[in-house]
């Protein structure tokens, strides 16, 4: 059905974020060669806002008079986009707000997010400028759609809103470890999988998940999670692993330009796509699981190590605070954490 599609209006206005530090530090130079001229034959108006540190994006969108903005583009990497999301949440008025339609243009080393929509928009699988351009087509032709979300909560209060995924261990530690390496873009992720291998470690935890799949719709969301302080509701399983490698969430098809991490996954399946990798797996396995996530293919490998479960929410309880965690690729303390998925809360420029 494609009722819940709606359309840009002409002439559009739009506010656009940018991170210049992103990626390689050309999103400013990018947009102004690549997207403007382009937005500027679709009518489609910008004011660019230039972000000038962390969180700047977070509290300029988290005050800002949205009625002045048709569409809020992030030209910047998954991270930006993540301020962005939490910053609209933090609002009286998130309801509305999340009505506004968001729109990313890959700028950053990180852009998973372009890669799923422009995988879910059948374009060849492309990367760099060749994305950029897909992206901004996709921003020109208007057409948004309703994305989902998932709601983090934290032993010690955090409420985050995630679009992308949540980690924590050996994928987590890649993202972290190779930000150093952002200005080789995409290239730092392969870079950072090499050197995490070297270090490879196991972490301990419990990881607790509904039993079965809910049908979609069948209870309001917010009744899958119980406070963190109490045990999971009596029909959730325990996973009866504790020795972890590594346990991904992800919610779109794509954990980078080059990661095809969960091929089945939509903007609006109203599914949290759940992979862990139990210790005792090899460093040559692991790799190759990494590399046929180029082509999505690390499923049919049957790697007895690898787990993958479709599931609605879930909780991770680490033994010690120990790894990194990571939501939307953005660095988290290490701590009990538990996630559900809000189908359909936000809208997305989409192909
Ligand atoms: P990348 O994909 O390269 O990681 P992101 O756009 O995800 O790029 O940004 C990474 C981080 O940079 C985010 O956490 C964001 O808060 C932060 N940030 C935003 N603007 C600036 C700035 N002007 N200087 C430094 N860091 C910034
Ligand atoms: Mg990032």
């Amino acid at each position: 059905p494609r009722a819940h599609y709606g359309v840009l209006p002409r002439p559009c206005r739009a506010l656009v974020l940018l991170n210049p530090q992103s990626g390689a530090g050309r999103a400013l130079e990018d947009f102004q060669a690549v997207v403007q001229p382009m937005l500027a034959e679709a009518d489609i108006a910008t004011t660019v806002f230039v972000t000038e540190r962390p969180h700047h994006a977070h509290e300029k969108v988290r005050d800002e008079d949205l009625s002045q903005w048709d569409t809020l583009v992030v030209m910047a990497g998954d991270g930006l986009l993540y301020e962005v999301v939490n910053g609209l949440m933090e609002r009286l008025d998130w309801e509305d707000t999340m009505k506004k339609p968001l729109c990313i243009l890959p700028g950053g080393s990180g852009n998973a997010l372009a890669a799923s929509i422009n995988h879910y928009a059948g374009n060849d699988h492309v990367a760099k400028k060749k994305l950029l351009t897909n992206c901004t087509f996709i921003l020109c032709k208007g057409l948004h759609t309703q994305m989902d979300l998932v709601s983090l909560s934290t032993a010690s209060g955090k409420r985050l809103f995630s679009f992308l995924g949540f980690g924590w261990g050996f994928i987590s530690d890649v993202d972290i470890d190779s930000e150093k390496y952002r200005r080789l873009g995409n290239a730092r992720f392969t870079l950072g999988t090499l050197q995490c291998l070297a270090k490879l470690r196991v972490y301990q935890g419990r990881l607790a998940l509904p039993a079965g799949t809910d049908a979609p719709g069948a209870l309001p969301s917010d009744s899958l999670l119980v406070p963190l302080c109490q045990p999971v509701p009596p029909h959730w399983t325990v996973v009866p692993e504790e020795e972890f490698v590594s346990v991904y969430a992800i919610y779109q098809s794509h954990l980078g330009t080059n990661l095809l991490m969960a091929p089945a996954a939509q903007l609006h399946d109203g599914c949290i796509h759940l992979f862990y990798l139990k210790a005792g797996i090899s460093r040559v396995a692991l790799l190759k699981i990494f590399l046929a996530m180029a082509r999505g293919t690390h499923l049919d490998l049957n790697c007895p190590h690898l787990h993958y479960v479709p599931v609605r929410a879930f909780r991770l309880e680490p033994r010690a605070a120990a790894g990194i965690m990571t939501v939307d690729g953005e660095a988290l303390a290490c701590e009990p954490v538990q996630g559900q998925i809000h189908a359909r809360l936000c809208r997305v420029l989409s192909g």
